[in-house]
């Protein structure tokens, strides 16, 4: 059985369409699955669609999240509940085009354990938006050593890969970058991003740049790596000025050189500032994880009664 993970999150407009879409493809390719809505704390009708939908149709199951947790804390829900031999994970805004959904389970099939939506375009963005993404995949990809630049959740995962996901106890995992480390036999399928239909993205350019910073810093050590080049550039830097100092003090012709004096005093005392936000940050991390609070809170749930 496939199973169909589909985080929504204030898509009261899109679930039927959703639902139908994917059912729809999946009925016509004759393929088993069940289709698991998780909806991450929406504030709008969402949940009762959802519900409505699932009392119809008995392979539709509903899980709604106390609060909103995001869409990674969604999609490891989803793998969670899933009970199929393989999972996709797709949009519920159909972005991601469900036909292909076929295409990556024959490729399942056929023996691949990982199957991988690779965007062909990046579908309409801002230019702002499109160049701070290319930055953030450059460094996430050096991280995970694996290019990451076109990757989308829009993902197939043999029951093998997903339950290595749910055994690490990482708790802000980033699914995209994950699903790439674990390895297994990958294949990948193209598709175009449509355009969002109804509503509109959940992504403000903070809430991006918040996801961006916590993902890098969770995949990588290199920020606090900076640290230590910053603190040896200022080594090198001051074992020259300092020498120049002494040789004017030698020579009788020191006492200038006030605005030398307050530019390294400000630059080091942002420096330090800097890396101590740097470490800081980490230290933040280490304690969230420690603290090993769920990932996510089902308060409700619907279509059990298969
Ligand atoms: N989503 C979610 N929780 C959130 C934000 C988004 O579950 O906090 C879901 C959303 O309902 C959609 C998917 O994640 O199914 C992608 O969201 P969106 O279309 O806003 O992002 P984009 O396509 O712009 O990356
Ligand atoms: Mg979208």
């Amino acid at each position: 059985m496939l199973s169909v993970v589909v985080p929504a999150f204030n898509e009261e407009d899109m679930v039927c369409r959703a639902a139908n879409a994917i059912s729809d493809q999946l009925i016509q390719a004759g393929i088993d699955y069940e289709l698991l809505f998780i909806d991450d704390g929406s504030t709008d009708t969402t949940w009762v669609q959802i519900c409505e939908y699932a009392e119809r149709d008995t392979r539709i199951r509903g899980f709604h999240f106390s609060r909103n947790f995001g869409k990674e804390s969604a999609i490891f829900a989803g793998l969670e509940q899933a009970e199929g031999d393989c999972v996709v994970v797709i949009d519920c805004d159909l972005q991601h085009p469900p036909e292909k959904i076929v295409e990556m389970y024959e490729l399942w099939e056929e023996g691949y354990e990982i199957v991988e939506g690779i965007k062909a375009d990046r579908g309409e963005e801002s230019r702002f938006h499109s160049f701070a993404a290319v930055c953030f995949y450059r460094i996430i990809s050096k991280a995970v050593q694996v290019d990451m630049e076109k990757a989308s959740d829009f993902k197939l995962l043999d029951r093998k890969a997903v339950n290595v996901l749910l055994n690490m106890r990482e708790r802000s995992a980033f699914f995209r970058a994950l699903s790439s480390w674990i390895g297994f036999e990958t294949a990948t399928v193209e598709f175009e991003v449509a355009r969002r239909e109804e509503g509109t993205t959940k992504w403000t350019t903070w809430s991006l740049m918040k996801y961006a910073v916590s993902n890098i810093t969770s995949f990588s050590s290199a920020p606090m790596q900076i640290v230590t080049v910053f603190g040896g550039m200022m080594l090198l830097f001051s074992i020259i000025l300092g020498a120049i100092a002494l040789f004017q003090k030698a020579e009788g012709i020191a006492l200038e050189g006030f605005t030398t004096v307050i530019i390294i005093q400000l630059f080091t005392g942002s420096l330090i500032m800097i890396s101590l936000g740097m470490i800081g940050y980490y230290i933040a991390k280490i304690y969230d994880e420690m603290k090993g609070r769920p990932r996510y809170i089902i308060s409700k749930k619907c279509g059990f009664d298969k």
